[in-house]
Parts: C-alpha cells; sequence; structure tokens
C-alpha cells in the first residue's frame, strides 16, 4: 500500500508505517464515499466487530453491533432514528474528533479526517484514564451542542446546522484550486396541508419521519441534508454533476411514491418537488439556494412530483 503524499522512493518508509498501523493498539480504518469500510487494523476489527473484506456499510456496522450489544455503546431506544442522525452528520466536516464509550467500559478519542473526494480515514485511542472526572460534563456539553442542531422531529440536521456547515462548505470550496461539480437541491413535499387536514397532523410528522429516514439511506456521507423548513429540506451533493443529483433525487421520489413502504405511510402515497441547480462559483452560496428556490417553484406550477434543473 502507498500513502498518499509519498514518493516512490518513500516507499519502504509508508511500509514500515503500514506495518507498525497494523500492529498498533489505536484503532484505524478507512473508508470509501459511498461509506463502506475498506481497510482497517486488527485493533479496530476487533473493537467494532468487523472484517473489510465484507465492504460492509458504516451504518450497518453499527446496527449488528447495537443488535448483538457489542463494540461501541450507543446510548438509544431506536437504533433508526441515532443512525438517521449520525448518518447525516458524519463527514460533513473535513476533521472532527469527539470521545465515545466502548461496551467493554473503555473510552477512546476518535478522529475522523476526510479528504475532498469523499474517503474517511478513522483512528481511535484509548483515553480510560484520562480526565475520566469531567466526562460526563463533556458528554452533557456535546449532548446539548448536539440537540441545538438537530430537528426535534426527525432527528435530521436542522436549518442553523445546515447553513452554517454550508456556508463554511462553499469558503472552502472557493479556496480550492478548481471549483469542482456540486449539485444542490430544494425539496419541498407536495399538498402536505391536505395531507395534514385529511389524516392529521401527528400523521404528517410520521410522514416527514419517514422521508427524512430514506433521504438519509440514499446519501454518500460528503452529501449534506437537513430541514430547513416545515416540509422544505436541502441536499448538498458535492462532486456530484446535476444528471447524477437527478437521478438519485427520482430514486427517492420512487421510493416514498411506492405504496406500502412504510409502516407510516401503508395506504398514502407522497411526492415532492425539488428545484436542483449545479452551485457555481458565485459571491456566497445563498444564490444558488435562490436559484434552486425558484426552479422548486417551477416544479409545483408544473404539477408537482418533479425535479427541476
Ligand atoms: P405545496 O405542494 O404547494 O408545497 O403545498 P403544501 O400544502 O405542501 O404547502 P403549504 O406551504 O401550503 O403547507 C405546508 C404545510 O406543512 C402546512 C403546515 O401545517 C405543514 N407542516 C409544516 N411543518 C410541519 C410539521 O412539523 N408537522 C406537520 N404535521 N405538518 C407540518
Ligand atoms: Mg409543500
Ligand atoms: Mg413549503
Amino acid at each position: 500500500m502507498m500513502l498518499e503524499g509519498m514518493s516512490e522512493p518513500d516507499r519502504p518508509n509508508s511500509e514500515k508505517m503500514f506495518a507498525l498501523m497494523m500492529r498498533s493498539p489505536d484503532l484505524v480504518a478507512l473508508f470509501d464515499p459511498e461509506d463502506r469500510l475498506q481497510a482497517a487494523n486488527p485493533a479496530y476489527c476487533a473493537a467494532y466487530h468487523c472484517d473489510p473484506a465484507q465492504q460492509l456499510l458504516w451504518r450497518d456496522i453499527m446496527r449488528t453491533n447495537y443488535q448483538n450489544k457489542r463494540g461501541p455503546l450507543i446510548e438509544t431506544e431506536d437504533i433508526e432514528a441515532w443512525l438517521t442522525d449520525a448518518c447525516a452528520r458524519r463527514a460533513t466536516l473535513p476533521y472532527r474528533a469527539f470521545e465515545a464509550e466502548l461496551h467493554n467500559g473503555k473510552w477512546i478519542w476518535i478522529t475522523e479526517t476526510v479528504s475532498a473526494d469523499g474517503w474517511m480515514f478513522f483512528h481511535a485511542s484509548n483515553i480510560s484514564s484520562l480526565r475520566a472526572s469531567s466526562r460526563h460534563l463533556r458528554k452533557e456539553r456535546d449532548a446539548a451542542r448536539r440537540e441545538s442542531w438537530t430537528d426535534a422531529l426527525t432527528g435530521v440536521p436542522n436549518r442553523r446546522y445546515v447553513m452554517t456547515r454550508l456556508e463554511d462548505w462553499f469558503e472552502a470550496q472557493r479556496l480550492q484550486q478548481e471549483f469542482g461539480t456540486h449539485s444542490l437541491a430544494i425539496v419541498d413535499l407536495d399538498n402536505f396541508k391536505t395531507l395534514n387536514d385529511r389524516f392529521g397532523h401527528e400523521f404528517g410528522d410520521a410522514v416527514l419521519t419517514s422521508f427524512c429516514r430514506d433521504a438519509v439511506s440514499s446519501i454518500r456521507p460528503l452529501d449534506l441534508f437537513g430541514r430547513i423548513g416545515g416540509e422544505e429540506f436541502l441536499f448538498l451533493m458535492p462532486n456530484c454533476p446535476l444528471e447524477v443529483a437527478q437521478n438519485r433525487l427520482n430514486l427517492l421520489q420512487r421510493m416514498i411514491r411506492h405504496p406500502g413502504h412504510s409502516a407510516e405511510s401503508a395506504d398514502v402515497t407522497y411526492s415532492f418537488s425539488a428545484g436542483l441547480v449545479l452551485v457555481r462559483d458565485d459571491k456566497d452560496i445563498h444564490h444558488a439556494i435562490r436559484r434552486a428556490d425558484k426552479l422548486m417553484y417551477r416544479a409545483k406550477l408544473e404539477g408537482r412530483a418533479r425535479v427541476l434543473c
């Protein structure tokens, strides 16, 4: 394996580094842009009970561990809701660091580094003996921070989080030599008021939650997705041409329109209208949002249940 940034003459060093990484008690892993585990050292495999040869999705590794009460400690009654929240937030920052607990009582300090093309390098070390006394305070602080960024109903990032991330992402893109091909969509559920009126507000809530789960299950880690209004959502798809983004949204449309695909909407189907644009190297990201918004309204006028770009 060649390590990025090391030229050919450095090969012996990169091999040494790789050999040491394999022997390290630290947890090391590599996920591809689809969020599949592509490489991991034995310490990671042991802690997360997985095998890179299976190329499992991160969310499937986490779900299996949760069900078997092993690996990372996930404190939730509803693993699907937890995964929706975690996947929506995963890899939306180039770097993040946080502490986590394992079922065996160990505490680890996790860092995640994401490359511009969506690969993620995971590293964790054992910090069980460090700063244990103030751990509950840090845990409370992290939970409060997470709450302020999360939409309470659906568990996906809220408007505040989406806009902050989007602005940061846009600034970072502008600093790159090449701006790249990135798609952005504004999605609004169709005739939602009628749905509420006919089936009740609680049913409407369940549809919103179901939509978010379907949307999050269809995004890549690098994508940003969140609820920016009542029944309005934003999708950012970095490194994704318009046609691919359109296909992905049409796929989501088919998924939610398939009757009985989820318990919440067993005999009701619904749809969305979306405006989809390429993000340009503009003064700010709000230009792109306005362009997408306009297209979304045109989609409504043209009969709804469609993606316009
Ligand atoms: P259009 O196809 O033109 O978008 O029609 P619409 O009915 O979806 O749009 P409109 O803006 O008239 O209504 C949006 C509705 O969404 C009104 C509001 O009650 C409902 N809504 C917003 N937030 C929530 C929520 O959290 N839960 C539920 N159940 N309904 C919500
Ligand atoms: Mg609507
Ligand atoms: Mg609306």
